[in-house]
C-alpha cells in the first residue's frame, strides 16, 4: 500500500475541514465489548431510536469481528470552539459540523476503487436524515449511505487518537468528534 493513497486519504479528509487525518493499521485500533453497556445506559437518548446506533447496530462482538477483518484504518476528527463547558448549543452545531465534513469525506472518496472493500464509520448516531426513521419504526430510509458510529463498534477512541498521534481533548472550551474510514487497499495501491 502506497503511503502516497494514505496521503491523499488524509488530504481530503482535512479539505472537507477536519483538523487532522492520519491512517493507522487496525491491528493499533483497540476495541472494547463493554462499552456497548455505555450506549445502553442512553445518555445521548439515541439506543433503539437510531438505526445505526445500539441494539440496532449489530451485535458488538459481530462489529468489532468485522472491523477487525479490514487492514486499516483512516482517522479523522474536527475540534469545535465553544463558548464555555456549559454551551450545548455549540456542541450540538459542532457535532452538525462534523458530521456534514463526514458526508462531504464519503462522498468524495465514495467511487475511489482503490479502496477495496471499505466501511465509513461516524461519531454518535447516523445523521444522514434529520429525524431517524426508526424513532417511527420504520425502515431505514438510506441503507446504503447510513453511518454506523466508531463507538458502536466497541472503538475506544481516546485510545484511537492516540494511535493516531492526536489528541482526545484539545483543550478548555473544545468539543472534538471522531470519524473513520475502515479499508483494505487493493493492488492499484502499491508504488
Ligand atoms: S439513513 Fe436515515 S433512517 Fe437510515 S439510519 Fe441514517 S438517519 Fe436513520
Amino acid at each position: 500500500m502506497s503511503d502516497n493513497f494514505f496521503d491523499e486519504l488524509c488530504r481530503k479528509a482535512l479539505a472537507c475541514g477536519a483538523d487532522r487525518a492520519a491512517v493507522v493499521p487496525v491491528e493499533k485500533v483497540e476495541t472494547d465489548a463493554s462499552f456497548r453497556k455505555l450506549c445502553e445506559s442512553n445518555v445521548c437518548g439515541n439506543y433503539g431510536k437510531n438505526w445505526r446506533c445500539p441494539p440496532c447496530a449489530g451485535d458488538i462482538d459481530d462489529l468489532i469481528a468485522e472491523l477487525r477483518s479490514y487492514r486499516y484504518m483512516l482517522v479523522y476528527q474536527s475540534i469545535g470552539r465553544l463558548e464555555d463547558s456549559y454551551d450545548f448549543e455549540g456542541m450540538m452545531a459542532a457535532g452538525e459540523r462534523h458530521s456534514t465534513l463526514t458526508k462531504a469525506f464519503i462522498q468524495i472518496t465514495e467511487g475511489d476503487r482503490r479502496l477495496g472493500r471499505h466501511v465509513n464509520l461516524g461519531a454518535g448516531g447516523c445523521r444522514i436524515c434529520p429525524t431517524c426513521a426508526k424513532k417511527d419504526d420504520l425502515p431505514c430510509r438510506h441503507p446504503d449511505k447510513a453511518i454506523t458510529s466508531l463507538e458502536a463498534y466497541g472503538v475506544n477512541v481516546s485510545r484511537l487518537a492516540a494511535a493516531a498521534g492526536m489528541k482526545y481533548i484539545n483543550g478548555q472550551n473544545t468539543v472534538t468528534y471522531f470519524s473513520g474510514l475502515l479499508f483494505d487497499g487493493t493492488e492499484e495501491c502499491h508504488a
